[in-house]
């Protein structure tokens, strides 16, 4: 459980699961390799690569690894 302001001034937390804050993203390929197998069950599917969180009201993401307490990158709508 963990909690961060977004730079909009919105406090975000993933307290609630599910929640709208927590995207699971995985590429193409890793999908790809984990789906590669004869059934899926979903307590063996790994964690992705990055955590990914959306911002609800400005659609800022911040994407984390597992290494750093802060942002390894931030996007946000140009327009
Ligand atoms: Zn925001």
């Amino acid at each position: 459980m963990a909690r961060m302001k977004c730079l909009c001034g919105m406090e975000l937390s993933n307290h609630d699961a599910p929640n709208d804050v927590e995207l699971v993203v995985y590429t193409d390929k890793e999908w790809e390799r984990i789906c590669d197998c004869e059934s899926i069950e979903p307590w063996n599917i790994p964690l992705p690569r990055y955590n990914v969180w959306q911002c609800p009201r400005c659609k800022r993401i911040y994407v984390y690894n597992r290494e750093n307490e802060n942002p390894v990158m931030i996007y946000r709508l140009e327009d």
